[in-house]
Formats: structure tokens, C-alpha cells, sequence
């Protein structure tokens, strides 16, 4: 069988959390991505639609100010707010999941969370490790997810793949399409970003977290791919505060050694998109 990938990359800018941000809500043509797949976000912030006969899922609703947006992209498609009846996110950052509690009310959808990012989802973003201010408006999870579980409407399947670091409870989601008789392999990256200002080494808050990028990585390289994560690789901003940049380069070492046998091969096609570069969004290679 021939595989190929969809790689749908989910980042998060370095900038400081907590605040909105106007030039990344700009309003940004939706589009089919593939089969019932469909970009919503905005010029920076990818959100996506995934269709089914039996209503449709939202991924990131992005900030509050986000959602009036998304649901003009999603009426521009032909498609009803309304009807959407599951809402998913990447990550527990205001720019991607601030405007839950209001896609919530405006559609009565199911908001699905993994476990670990549901207390900063249910608090508006207090107990974040780093942006210990950020805030927004709080909204209840309807069903708390775990590493592994499947979320299912109309016949679409995803699965939450738990990757963490950038948060806690970050979630690659993965799903396959067909088009064209062809199988496409969906991923969703939640997000490998090392934010300015992290701390991979001695971080009181989240002692854990050098290792579970390494995780994060270690699951993110086993997806069939091409050389698309290298430069997924590239763009990963890497904190570079003395104490902690040798362990920085030997997590680095460790991901291209991982990666390298994935590269060149020519066999596997894919697509990506890039949330924060409008230009490259949907580029099919
Ligand atoms: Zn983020």
C-alpha cells in the first residue's frame, strides 16, 4: 500500500503569551486542505474543519477574537457554525485555545481536551508553567482525553497523540484520508516549539520537560515522513539561555539522529502547512 502524509504543522510563536495579538487574527481565505479537511485559521493561526455527514470538528479556535473569523471562513465554504459538534485544540495557549468557551456557545459543541492541559483549558490559562499571567475565558471539557484515544464523528477518526513540552498535555492529532483512491496519513503537529524563555533544564514547574520533548520528538519522527520534518526541525526555536543550551544541543543531536534515516525518500509525498506563514499554508510538494 502507498502511504502518504499530510503534515499539518501547528506552531507556536516565540512572542509572549497573554496577550492578544491583532496581526495574527487577520482574515485568510479558507481552503480544502484535502478530502473532508478544510483550513479555517487565520493568517497565523491554523485552525482546521474536518466534515463528516454527522456534523463536523473544529481543531483551534484559536484566540477569542479568532472565532467570528473562523466561523466566516467556515460559512464561506458552504458550511454551517452550528454544526460543528466537536472542538479539539493542539495545545493550551491563548493564540489556539482562547476562544473555546465561546466556539463552545456559539455551536454546542463537545470540547475534548487531553488530560494534561485541562485544568489551564477549565481555569483560562492559570497553571500554565511559563505565562504564569496569561489568561482568557475559562470553558468546561466535556470529555478529557488520554494518550491514544480516538475521537470519532460521522466516520472520521482522529487520534490524540500526547507530545508534550510546549505544554503539559500538547496533542499531535493524526487521522487518515483518501483522495483520489489514494491513502493520506494526516498529522497535526501540536507544536515542537521551544518558546523563548523555557527552561529545558532544572524548571521547578515542570521538571519533566527536556524529557518530554525528547518524547515528543521520539513520536513525532516514527509518523512516515519525508524531509519535511527536517525543516520542521530548522524552524523549532531552540532557548538559548547558558545553563541549559548543552543540554539544548544534545536533545537537537538526538532528533536529527532520528531523524536521518526518514530523509530522502523520494517515495513518500506530503503537504504541508505552516500556521504562521500564510504564504506556504497548503503547499502540496
Ligand atoms: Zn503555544
Amino acid at each position: 500500500m502507498r502511504f502518504c502524509l499530510l503534515a499539518v504543522y501547528l506552531a507556536c510563536a516565540g512572542a509572549l503569551l497573554g496577550d492578544f495579538t491583532p496581526q495574527w487574527n487577520q482574515p485568510l481565505p479558507p481552503y480544502r486542505v484535502i478530502s473532508n479537511l478544510y483550513y479555517v485559521g487565520t493568517n497565523f493561526l491554523a485552525s482546521f474543519l474536518i466534515t463528516t455527514p454527522d456534523g463536523n470538528i473544529l481543531i483551534n479556535p484559536d484566540y477569542e477574537e479568532s472565532v467570528p473569523l473562523i466561523r466566516k471562513s467556515v460559512e464561506k465554504l458552504g458550511f454551517r457554525f452550528s454544526d460543528t459538534k466537536i472542538i479539539l485544540i493542539s495545545h493550551a495557549h491563548d493564540d489556539h485555545a482562547a476562544g473555546c468557551a465561546l466556539a463552545k456557545r456559539l455551536t454546542g459543541g463537545k470540547l475534548m481536551v487531553m488530560d494534561a492541559d485541562v485544568a489551564e483549558i477549565e481555569n483560562g490559562g492559570a497553571g500554565d508553567f511559563q505565562y504564569v499571567n496569561s489568561r482568557w475565558p475559562p470553558a468546561k471539557v466535556d470529555r478529557v482525553l488520554h494518550d491514544g484515544d480516538r475521537v470519532t464523528l460521522g466516520g472520521a477518526v482522529l487520534t490524540a497523540h500526547l507530545t508534550p513540552g510546549h505544554t503539559k498535555g500538547c496533542t499531535t492529532w493524526t487521522m487518515e484520508v483518501k483522495e483520489n483512491g489514494q491513502l493520506y496519513h494526516v498529522v497535526i503537529v501540536g507544536s515542537p516549539n521551544v518558546n523563548p524563555g523555557y527552561k529545558l533544564v532544572g524548571n521547578a514547574q515542570y521538571p519533566q520537560i527536556a524529557a518530554d520533548y525528547e518524547r515528543t520528538f521520539r513520536i513525532l519522527a516514527v509518523f512516515p515522513v519525508t524531509s519535511s520534518w527536517e525543516r520542521m526541525v530548522f524552524i523549532t526555536r531552540w532557548t538559548t539561555n547558558s545553563s541549559s543550551f548543552g543540554r539544548e544541543v544534545q536533545i537537537r543531536s538526538s532528533i536529527r539522529k532520528a531523524i536521518r534515516p526518514l530523509l530522502g525518500n523520494t517515495n513518500k509525498r506530503f503537504a504541508m502547512s505552516y500556521s504562521h506563514s500564510s504564504n506556504q499554508a497548503g503547499d502540496h510538494c
